[in-house]
């Protein structure tokens, strides 16, 4: 799950951070990425600098670069709560990511004036004109680079009111979370199984292509498989298959290849642990070659998913067609 934040000064957005933090959320801010960059170029970090320094770089690099380095730095298996999202360009960063939610914090003006009078934050303007005077320069610009918080304001799918006492915003931002939480993306059956498939083709020994295969039955893996040199034989990759070592062009002597395909090493795997394969659904990342076709149509496979095409297919799929398996090809 990520939560971009954003919302005017003094709204808040630092108390939601916070909370979030303490329930195992990682912390961005897209000023960090400014930050860093002060530091590199040893500029004094206050308001009006990291505001220019933001406002140069996205000049020279785009307007969503702030954003580009930060998700970069994201891993899928983490929650992350990113502070600071002040352009439209930047949330269309974050928006790449389906579990993406940007949330913006509101309070009224006078109100947030009082919260940075009472923080007395370095920089923090100690005067109604100087708040204003920020705060407009902050809202708006004609430079399209610059940071744009009032258009970034518009695009945020959750608004949270946070005029009352903190626990009221907690509480506020708990039932979010609950929300989030019930309805986070997650693959369909058939992208899970492709991809575990995908993962499984990355320790394939082969020289050529990398290939492998599931077997599900029931929604369940019964078997995997990727192609390579058979068990106890030097792997392809080592000068294990002499045809693969050659690097003849595509399909040529395929009968003297020593590699096994990834479909056929996940049915004799099920063979080896003596589990029918009858009324089974192989998932491949490639549609399979002949040889296999006949394995899977002898084994008792129902179903063929696979991804990309063997360019050799055109008679598997009809003998696939013929036999009753049938077959489908899923969008990359
Ligand atoms: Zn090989
Ligand atoms: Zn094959």
């Amino acid at each position: 799950m990520i939560i971009g934040l954003t919302g005017k000064n003094g709204s808040g957005k630092g108390e939601v951070a916070n909370f979030l933090k303490e329930r195992g959320f990682h912390y961005y801010s897209l000023s960090d990425a400014i930050r860093e960059e002060a530091k590199k170029r040893g500029v004094e970090i206050s308001r009006d600098t990291l505001i220019a320094l933001g406002n140069e770089l996205r000049e020279k690099e785009g307007p969503g670069c702030l954003a580009e380095r930060i998700f970069a730095k994201l891993d899928p298996e983490k929650h992350y709560v990113i502070d600071s999202i002040r352009h439209p360009s930047e949330v269309r960063v974050f928006r790449r990511r389906p579990n993406f939610t940007f949330l913006c914090v509101r309070a009224p003006e006078r109100l947030r004036f009082e919260r940075l009078r009472q923080r007395g934050r370095e920089n923090d303007p100690g005067v109604w004109e100087d708040f204003q005077a920020i705060e407009a320069k902050e809202a708006k610009s004609e430079n399209r680079t610059d940071q744009q918080l009032d258009q970034a304001l518009m695009l945020a799918d959750i608004q949270v009111d946070n005029n009352g006492p903190l626990k009221e915003l907690h509480d506020k931002v708990k039932q979010i979370l609950v929300k989030l939480a019930q309805s986070q993306p997650r693959p369909g059956w058939d992208e899970y199984f492709m991809n575990i498939a995908k993962v499984a083709a990355l320790r394939s020994n082969c020289m050529k292509r990398k290939v492998a295969a599931v077997i599900v039955k029931d929604k369940r893996i019964i078997s995997t498989g990727y192609n390579g040199t058979p068990r106890g034989i030097t792997n392809c990759n080592e000068g294990g298959c002499p045809r693969c070592l050659s690097i003849e062009t595509s399909g040529k002597d395929l009968g003297e290849c020593l590699c096994s395909h990834g479909e056929e090493n996940a049915i004799v795997q099920a063979a080896y642990h003596g589990v029918a394969l009858k009324g089974a659904t192989l998932y491949t990342t490639f549609s399979p070659c002949l040889m296999c076709t006949k394995m899977i149509i002898n084994a008792g496979i129902s179903e063929v998913v696979y991804q990309a095409t063997y360019p050799l297919s055109d008679i598997s799929f009809k003998l696939l067609q013929q036999a009753g398996v049938t077959i489908r090809q899923l969008a990359a």
